[in-house]
């Protein structure tokens, strides 16, 4: 029989003791965090009718409906390759149930 894990108490440091024994464990630093670091981005394509409900023909020779996550989730064209890998990966990641906690 396991137990459930206690959700550890997340209190804000609003005591001067507090701020004081932060800002020795952290060696002094304050004030603003870093920018986050430049990261790439997928890049948005750029092909017509790429991501175009797939309710009549593809737009573009060559292009593969992905079907959405969803229960009765229409499909999307997209091109065959990239594009397409992306729309099915993100399809996968929504199909994972969410957990009672609002996380994956
Ligand atoms: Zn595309």
């Amino acid at each position: 029989m396991t137990r459930p894990r206690a959700q550890r108490p997340r209190l804000p440091e609003t005591s001067g003791a507090q701020r004081r024994s932060h800002l020795a464990w952290n060696g002094g630093m304050k004030g603003q965090s870093r920018p986050p670091a430049e990261a790439a981005t997928a890049a948005r394509c750029t092909v017509d009718g790429c991501g175009s409900e797939a309710t009549g023909p593809a737009p573009t020779a060559g292009m593969v409906p992905v079907t959405g996550a969803g229960d009765g989730a229409g499909a999307h064209w997209w091109c065959a390759g990239r594009c397409a890998v992306l729309a099915r990966t993100r399809a996968e990641l929504r199909a994972v149930p969410m957990r009672s906690d609002g996380g994956r």
